[in-house]
């Protein structure tokens, strides 16, 4: 029986790790689980799997959730009992499903405490990767993708050596816009940018899929993981998502992993490593498809992809800029004060302001993500002052 710890799970990813415990009840324990404040499902997901632990960290919802749930389940909130949650003497393994940069501290401090992650939090490594990967490797511990492409890339490198892998081809969609122009870009809605073809997603990694930065990111993540360099990293765009990623090896060889597209395989194959269970559900049918096209990428109409390879080039606090900028530019967006076309503008601009320094612990993290988030908010500011 495996304990696990569950951040984020009202979201999407959180939601389909519950379903996969469902299928497998087992051999899983929820231990304890996480959620910001959607108290009507988290008040379910307590009921149903009467963790030890419930945190809900906004601290308006609290009181309301404590009074709804009885026995001996300790409801507590705050970063601290995000903290608590993750790194239980009981948990083998903390899923971090928390989305953006909010999943950075529970899931560091899980590392710490020598707790197995399934990682789905890329902004995780794309703004810690090196200081996690060192803590990770000092604490001896296993990190498992769930992010579909690295699970393929995962899976696709198997026991092969380092050296012996030549490069990573992650694959993407390409998202809703993928065969718009850029003066079409110009003109596209909100309800556009959340019209996902291919994976049902929350909103932010959604809109990230649509400007390609989900893509940066994942190259960011990609390199992290696999220790592998950016120029060593190439996107494809793969439109029909059955092919999740590939490996190149010295040889010419290329070994990928398809299946269609559902993250319930990569999130359960994460749960159950390095077994494989049966999963039900309908499977790939290679038959019924026609064609896997794949094209390279356009960073001109979609630059949000190239700011990230020049992030990864530079340097690390570029990496934490790059990502605090999108959560920010990406809120204004879905809070409708800004266009499409102006979130990979914004971005650049608070990259053009950071002058590039050491990140040596987490508060130098943090405290360059307010700045990042302040500074684009600045820069929005002054721009509808010029309209
Ligand atoms: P989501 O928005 O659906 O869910 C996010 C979860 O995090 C929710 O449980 C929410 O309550 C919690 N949360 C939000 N803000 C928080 C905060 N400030 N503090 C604590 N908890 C907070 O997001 P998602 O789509 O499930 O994505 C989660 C992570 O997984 C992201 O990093 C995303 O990039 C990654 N990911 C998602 C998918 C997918 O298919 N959804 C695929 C690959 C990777
Ligand atoms: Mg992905």
């Amino acid at each position: 029986m495996k304990k696990i710890a569950v951040l984020g799970s009202t979201g999407s990813i959180g939601t389909q790790t519950l379903d996969v415990v469902r299928d497998n009840r087992d051999h899983f324990k929820v231990e304890s689980i996480t959620a910001n404040s959607n108290i009507d499902l988290f008040e379910q997901q307590i009921k149903e799997f009467k963790p030890k632990i419930a945190v809900i960290l906004d601290e308006k919802k609290y009181k309301d959730l404590k009074k709804r749930v009885t026995g001996n389940i300790e409801v507590i909130t705050g970063t601290e009992g995000l903290i608590h949650a993750a790194t239980m003497d009981d948990t083998d393994l903390v899923i971090s499903a928390i989305v953006g940069i909010a999943g950075l501290i529970p899931t560091y401090n899980a590392v710490l405490k020598s707790k197995n992650i399934a990682l789905a939090n890329k902004e995780t490594l794309v703004t810690g990767g090196r200081l996690f990967m060192e803590a990770a490797k000092k604490n001896n511990v296993k990190l498992l993708p769930v992010d579909s492409e690295h699970s393929a890339i995962f899976q696709s490198i198997g026991n092969n050596p380092k050296d012996t892998i030549n490069k990573l081809i992650l694959t993407a969609s390409g998202g809703p816009f993928r065969n718009k122009t850029k003066e079409e870009l110009e003109k596209v809605q909100l309800e556009d940018a959340l019209k996902h073809p291919n994976w049902e997603m929350g909103k932010k990694i959604t809109i990230d899929s649509a400007t390609l930065m989900n893509k940066g990111l994942e190259v960011i993540e990609a390199r992290w993981l696999f220790d592998i360099e950016a120029q060593n990293i190439q996107v494809n765009i793969h439109p029909q998502s059955i092919i999740h990623s590939m490996v190149e090896f010295i040889d010419g060889s290329v070994i990928a992993q398809l299946g269609l597209p559902d993250m319930k395989l990569p999130i359960q194959y994460a749960l159950t490593y390095p077994d494989r269970y049966v999963m039900k559900g309908k499977k790939l049918d290679l038959t019924e498809l026609r064609a896997l096209e794949f094209y390279p990428p356009d960073m001109d109409r979609f630059p949000c992809l190239k700011l990230a390879y020049n992030a990864l080039k530079q340097g690390d606090s570029t990496c934490v800029v790059l990502n605090s900028a999108n959560e920010e530019a990406v809120s204004l967006f879905l809070q409708r004060k800004i266009s499409f076309k102006d979130i990979s503008i914004l971005i650049e601009k608070t990259l053009e302001a950071h002058n590039m320094c050491a990140i040596k612990n987490i508060n130098d993290i943090i405290d360059l993500d307010l700045w990042s988030r302040k500074k684009l908010n600045e820069i929005y500011e002054m721009r509808c002052n010029l309209c």
